[in-house]
């Protein structure tokens, strides 16, 4: 045959066709037909071997590479100039490190081996990290000579990175479950025995061992949930559970003997015989988790208790309630509060038209200043209780109603919110006027007669005053005495008329509020006959500005009820003091004292005590109810300290008198 070689280049795909192909007679190894025997055998090895292989032949070490190999070059234009190419040509990048393993094996020095070694190459574009296994072998020449270097190589990049990933997520699992301080676990069910990790050994008080019996790990497990833990684990290992553990049990730790609730989750994994091979799987601590769930659970039973309660008394009261967005400007009624002011539309409600309008006309003015008030933080500190009439838009029907709730300020004092709730109290109401109307009528038929009787005694005071007989003159003065009581008993009743009505009258003067004081004491020395011995050593002059016959009704209630109320003989001290902006006047007994709960409620009209001191004690319970209303009327306060058994102290407090006019004198 001519061209002998050809047999030699036979086969091989696209590197089989392009050696055939390619132009070698202008090559450093010329026409292929003086090619030695050894070299085209080793082509021939090469092209019809699936193994990836290359050549470097003569001192040149010019290139061959069979199908095997061509993927390892990539798309990059290294093939197919690599073929036939001098080997420092082609690889230059890497030259350093091939060269020497060239040399090794053309020196005689044995064949080399190299697993998984990087050798970045140039390929598809850019330099890439490659992995190679690779065996540098020599070929002899026709004389016996090494000839060339014959590499069977693999390239194990992507073994290699996969390996890497497995380490990877191996380490980032390590630190998964360090990081939720997870227990591991792993049973062999061939031995019974486990293996875990330290965080587990620690919880269940386990030797550093590295095998251990399941039962150490059993033991360890609270006696209540022992035999529920077993069951679980055999039942995991059936194959038909489809191997699932998830459960939650206590360990008490024999050493620190505190309970630790945790939770293991586990997966059995079984053979092609459905046997299983291995059972592992992880725990965690959810004692703190458990407690603080349980800590929810009972703070959201107690608030749903309370706002059961909350809806249940609501309904009860047949309270309606109403909020304010003082700061969007929106206001929000429940279906009562709607009832109540007669609307019966269901579309959102405005503070001006639903609310204003729906007030009383004569109530409009008081209730809106009232709230304008609330909102000044400097004025208020945002309570709201008050009473006023509606009529009702849709039934024109009129309602009393009580209204309480809270204004509610942000941090710079602005009033944000103002929210509570509203009360029908027509029925309550109207009987209560009925019963003013009444006390009014009777008090004004029995006021002419007592008048005329009134006039009539001191008339014969005043006639038998030369009388000798002692014993009329005193008959007459007891007469007096109870005749005054009672007109002092039927102006209350018209006063509390007059203030339930609005037509109280203020009368206001200068004066100096230990005169007053000083005739207030005179009257009650008077009326209860010297019983008690009263101080009025520490009132100061003070002028105030006041209507002076209506804080002399209050001092004289109060140092009436302050007789009334404790021993004979006791003392009773009366202070006048200035404070800050106030004029004070305290009135202290030493008698029977007055109960935090009823201390609340004193100032209601018609409020009486039930005791056994106030058994035999007349009265009605309207003297201190109006006293509030005149200090309110004021701009005043009145207020009791009090403890039982020891006595009580009443607190009136007025604004200080601005400087008059008109000169007092010295103050
Ligand atoms: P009353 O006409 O019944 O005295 P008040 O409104 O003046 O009505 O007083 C209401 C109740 O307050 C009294 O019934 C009495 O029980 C109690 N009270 C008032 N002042 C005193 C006091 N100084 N000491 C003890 N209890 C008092």
């Amino acid at each position: 045959m001519e061209n002998k070689y050809e047999l030699y280049f036979e086969g091989g795909g696209e590197m089989g066709a392009l050696i055939r192909s390619y132009d070698w007679a202008s090559g450093d190894l010329g026409h292929p037909n003086t090619w030695s025997l050894n070299l085209l055998n080793t082509i021939s090895i090469m092209l019809n071997s699936r193994f990836p292989m290359f050549l470097w032949w003569g001192p040149q070490l010019i290139q061959f590479y069979n199908d095997a190999y061509r993927p390892s070059l990539g798309n990059s234009s290294k093939h197919p100039r690599a073929l036939g190419q001098r080997g420092a040509d082609c690889w230059k990048e890497t030259w350093p490190t091939i060269k020497p393993l060239i040399d090794q094996i053309l020196i005689g020095d044995g064949s080399t081996w190299n697993e998984d070694q990087l050798i970045p190459i140039y390929r598809n574009g850019r330099l890439e990290d490659a992995y190679w296994t690779f065996s540098y072998s020599r070929v002899l020449d026709a004389c016996g000579k090494t000839g060339g270097v014959l590499v069977i190589c693999t390239e194990t990049t992507k073994k290699v990175n996969a390996f890497n990933e497995l380490l990877q997520a191996k380490s980032e699992l390590e630190f998964a479950i360090a990081a939720a301080e997870l227990g591991t676990w792993d049973l062999n069910p061939a031995t019974n025995h486990f293996t875990c990790n330290e965080r587990l050994k620690s919880w269940f008080g386990l030797p550093a061992n590295s095998e251990l019996p399941l039962s150490r790990a059993t033991e360890v497990i609270a006696e209540t949930d022992r035999q529920r833990v077993t069951d679980a684990i055999s039942g995991a290992m059936a194959f038909e559970s489809g191997g699932r553990y998830d459960i939650e049990y206590t360990i008490l730790n024999p050493e620190l003997q505190e309970p630790r609730l945790v939770k293991a989750k586990g997966q059995a994994l079984f053979n092609e015989q459905q046997e299983v091979k291995r059972f592992s799987g992880t725990l965690q601590d959810v004692t703190g988790e458990r407690n603080a769930m349980q800590e929810l659970k009972d703070t959201n039973r107690k608030l749903e208790m309370a706002l059961e309660q909350s809806r249940l008394s609501k309904t009860a009261a047949q309270l309606g309630t109403f909020d304010l967005d003082l700061v969007n400007g929106t206001m929000e009624w429940d279906e009562r509060c709607r009832m109540l002011f007669g609307i019966t539309h269901q579309d959102s409600v405005s503070y001006s038209h639903d609310f204003l309008t729906g007030l009383h006309p004569e109530d409009r003015d008081r209730v809106s200043k009232v709230i304008e008030n609330l909102y000044n933080k400097s004025v208020s500190k945002g309570d709201y209780d008050i009473e006023y009439r509606t009529i009702g838009a849709a039934d024109g029907k009129l309602r009393w109603i009580r209204a309480i709730g809270k204004v509610f300020f942000n941090t710079e004092d602005v009033a944000v919110r103002f929210i509570g709730s509203v009360l029908d109290i027509t029925d309550r109401k109207l009987e209560e006027l009925r019963k003013d109307d009444f006390i009014s009528i009777v008090s004004h038929e029995l006021k002419t007669p007592l008048t005329t009787l009134s006039a009539m005694i001191q008339l014969l005071k005043l006639k038998l005053e030369s009388d000798t007989e002692a014993l009329i003159p005193g008959g007459i003065d007891k007469a007096y005495r109870q005749i005054k009581k009672m007109n002092v008993l039927i102006n209350s009743f018209l006063d509390v008329a007059r203030f339930q009505s609005g037509k109280m009258d203020m009368n206001r003067n200068h004066f100096y509020i230990s005169e007053l004081v000083k005739e207030m004491v005179d009257q009650v020395v008077f009326t209860a006959n010297g019983t008690h011995s009263i101080d009025i050593s520490l009132c100061e002059d003070i002028l105030v500005y006041a209507d002076r016959e209506k804080i002399g009704s209050v001092l004289l209630n109060i140092l009436s009820n302050a007789t009334k109320f404790s021993t004979q003989g006791s003392s009773i001290e009366i202070r006048c003091y200035k404070e800050g902006d106030e004029v004070k006047i305290s009135v202290r007994d030493e008698g029977y004292g007055i109960s935090p709960a009823d201390q609340e409620r004193l100032f209601e009209k018609f409020y009486r005590v039930r005791n056994k001191f106030t058994t035999n004690t007349s009265g009605f319970g309207i003297g201190l109810y109006l006293c509030r209303q005149v200090m309110d009327d004021h701009n005043g306060r009145i207020q009791v300290e009090s403890i039982e058994g020891k006595g009580s102290t009443f607190l009136l407090a007025l604004p200080k008198a601005t400087i008059p006019t008109i000169s007092y004198g010295a103050n």
